[in-house]
């Protein structure tokens, strides 16, 4: 199942930093992730970073396994965000492998990355899916089960509702509607003043964060030999001031 990680400071740090160079870095995770749980072996079914800059959110994305890219590894050292999310894709059974398969997806000024499967998909979802206009049916990224949770997100977060709150009841609705689904997600938004807020669940995958004079980082799996501190299964983080995570049950 896919890795992702969410970084979050005070000044801008190179996506490299935390995606490409560390021992565990997400690269490694891409080809030898050492927590898989619920099947898949590695991660190169393509990958993405989303980043917050001076001009706005941008993002990058490829179907290819991210060790396949040197352009990638190269711009990640030359590019320095205070707020990203990357992740590596090990695509569900029956799902497409393709550029808007790859999380992390984005809009305007939101990134979002799911790892995990929802169980019953397609028809575990079509309930809760029915809430969303068609027009966003018509545009999602890809026939997924995280374009879907991404589309549920946006329409809540559109409705004004906390980020934190957004995930959690897509979370919720989502178990309900579709029980023992993985369901880890991540989310980079703006705050009421404009700062950056993570979120990211915990539900039967693993993650952890930690917390240095850099800001916060949330992984899959840590990246370093540091001492990260695991998300217990069933509970979301998130970091509204880039300094300290808050952890609750969902
Ligand atoms: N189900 C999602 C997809 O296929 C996420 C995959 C995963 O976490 N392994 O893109």
């Amino acid at each position: 199942m896919c890795r992702h990680l969410g970084h979050v400071g005070p000044r801008p740090v190179t996506l490299a930093s935390r995606v490409t160079e560390p021992e565990h870095s997400l690269l490694v995770q891409s080809y030898a992730p050492a927590d898989m749980r619920g099947g898949g072996t590695v991660n190169a079914d393509g990958f993405g970073v989303g980043w917050y800059s001076d001009t706005g959110p941008h993002s990058y994305r490829s179907p290819v396994p991210m060790w396949t890219d040197g352009s990638f590894l190269d711009l990640a050292t030359a590019i320095s965000s205070p707020a990203f999310v990357a992740a590596v894709r090990s695509a569900t059974v029956g799902m497409p492998v393709s550029t808007g398969a790859c999380a992390p997806f984005r809009d305007a000024d939101r990134v979002f990355s799911h790892n995990g499967v929802v169980r019953g998909w397609p028809g575990s979802l079509r309930d809760l899916a029915a809430e969303l206009d068609p027009e966003a049916l018509m545009t999602l990224e890809a026939p997924t089960d995280s374009a879907v949770l991404w589309a549920l997100v946006r329409r809540r977060l559109d409705a004004g509702k906390d980020p934190a709150d957004a995930v959690a009841d897509v979370v919720t609705r989502t178990l309900a509607a579709a029980p023992g689904s993985r369901l880890n997600l991540m989310l980079l938004t703006g705050g009421p003043a404009g700062e950056p807020v993570l979120v990211a669940t915990a539900v039967h995958h693993a993650l952890s964060w930690v917390v240095d004079d850099e800001g916060v980082t949330v992984a899959s799996e840590p990246l370093d030999d540091r001492p990260w501190t695991p998300v217990a299964d069933h509970h979301l983080v998130v970091t509204r001031d880039a300094a300290a995570v808050e952890v609750t049950a969902l």
